[in-house]
């Protein structure tokens, strides 16, 4: 079965009619790449992977081409949740089972440098992004509240990081109106941001910095070598380096990648705008909410208030019909009050996933390195991601080699078998979810 994610659910060229197209300032369309070109770096992909690493190369001195299927922040980049938090996509106690305690606080380290990158990235370009304090994780069974104070404690003894803290059952009630939810934690490190904005700020800073960007700009083939060859239709780079920064819509660009980053659709509404008071009884001192089901929902307000929640995955490459209906159901779910709500916008994006939800970076061969598989935590950690295979480009690969040497498996089943058993195991613990 061939995989075309790329053209899937979308229109070529065009970015998903989002909220957050709607209230973006658009770059104007750059050209596709034509003929022969010669670079230092080739870097497959312009979202936040893609960008980071072409905008550090440049500022290095590198001669970089980015080249993206369709449009800068296209991808998950520009229409994902906009949370931003440290750690990775588990918890500190799972990694310290799975790669040591040593490594495990090194990958803590650089997850919280991952969101101060962030921060400085948009105060250093001047990007208008929204930058708002506040991370809620809300529980939604009572038996995970203690876990959760449980593991603040260790962040905050262990970690010796102080911005989390406990939060209890009624303080979670007038912090998030919902009776969904039993207490949870508070993370002032982390925040939430407008991704596409976040996205076309740095492919600004891209192209002030002297990067090559072409639009609309398929990759074919990579074919190894040095220097290496990158095949579109109309053109071939040859680089002495490739990054291939795909995520989710990598298909069958390259198989040992492909085999271990799965695509996922998950899905966003934005209601209409609501009045002062309906969005403080929502989420009160405006942060994000992130909640503890295996089919998580995510959700915040938008600058003009609306409520953009984030939730109900379906299995398949092709989006529903009905997106809105799709994540009307969740939200109703937690927020009875928002049932005749009108939504304005509805939109699908597609992200990469790997078995043990640690994002996996590797080398293919000698100068051909790739970064992908965020598991819906990439917003920082990609944004790293692209600085940290930019510093590999320059020889320095201690921080690429320890993601890349935590190791992520295949997924069963190869390439046409492993969507099934995905939404086999998916609904298994979806239906887990309501006990
Ligand atoms: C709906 C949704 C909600 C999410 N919510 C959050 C959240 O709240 N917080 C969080 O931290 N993370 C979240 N994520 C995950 C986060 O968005 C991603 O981890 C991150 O954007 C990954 O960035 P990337 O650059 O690796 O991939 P992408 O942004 O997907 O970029 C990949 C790019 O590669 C291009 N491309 C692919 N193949 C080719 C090819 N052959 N030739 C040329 N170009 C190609 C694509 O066009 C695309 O632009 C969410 C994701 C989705 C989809």
């Amino acid at each position: 079965m061939a995989l075309d994610i790329l053209n899937a659910n979308d229109r070529q060229g065009e970015y998903p009619t989002s909220y957050y197209a709607a209230t973006s300032t658009h770059l104007p369309a750059m050209l596709a790449a034509a003929g022969a070109l010669r670079a230092d770096v080739c870097v497959v992909g312009a979202g936040y992977t893609g960008l980071s690493a072409a905008l550090h190369l440049a500022q290095a001195g590198f001669d970089v081409v980015l080249l993206d299927a369709h449009r800068v922040g296209f991808g998950a980049s520009g229409r994902n949740g906009g949370q931003v938090s440290g750690g990775q996509r588990i918890g500190q106690d799972d990694l310290e089972n799975m790669v040591g305690k040593d490594r495990a606080r090194a990958l803590w380290d650089l997850s919280q440098d991952s969101v101060s990158l962030v921060r400085s990235l948009i105060n250093n370009h001047d990007m208008d992004c929204g930058w708002t304090p506040g991370v809620i994780e809300a529980d939604h069974r009572v038996r995970d509240v203690s876990h959760t104070h449980a593991y603040v404690d260790k962040l905050n003894s262990e970690y010796g990081y102080d911005k989390v803290r406990a939060v209890h059952r009624d303080e979670m009630r007038d912090l998030v109106g919902s009776p969904a939810y039993h207490g949870g934690s508070l993370d002032m490190g982390g925040g939430h941001l407008h991704p596409l904005r976040y996205a076309l700020g740095l492919a600004r800073a891209c192209v002030d910095a002297g990067v090559r960007v072409f639009e609309n700009t398929k990759v074919l083939d990579v074919k190894q070598g040095d220097p290496a060859q990158v095949i579109t239709s109309g053109a071939v780079i040859s680089a002495n380096h490739v990054l291939l920064a795909c995520n989710g819509y990598l298909g069958e660009l390259n198989g040992g990648v492909a085999a271990r980053v799965m695509p996922i659709n998950n899905f966003i509404v934005a209601t209409q705008p609501l009045d002062e008071a309906t969005a403080r009884g929502l989420i009160r001192d405006n942060h994000a909410v992130a909640d503890s089901k295996f089919v998580i929902n995510y959700f915040r307000l938008s600058e003009d208030r609306r409520m953009l929640f984030g939730g109900g995955e379906s299995y398949g490459y092709k989006f529903p019909s009905d997106i809105a209906a799709l994540v009307r159901k969740p939200m109703t779910q937690i927020y009875p009050q928002l049932r005749d709500v009108k939504i304005d916008y509805a939109w699908g994006g597609t992200l990469g996933i790997t078995m043990n939800r640690m994002p996996h970076f590797a080398r293919v061969t000698g100068n051909i390195l790739s970064a992908s598989g965020y598991s819906g935590h990439g917003v920082a950690m990609a944004t790293l991601a692209g600085k940290l295979a930019a510093q590999a480009v320059q020889g320095q690969a201690e921080k690429f080699d320890l993601f890349a040497d935590v190791a992520t498996k295949r997924f069963p089943g190869g390439m046409t078998l492993r969507t099934p058993l995905l939404v086999a195991a998916m609904l298994w613990y979806a239906m887990r979810d309501r006990f």
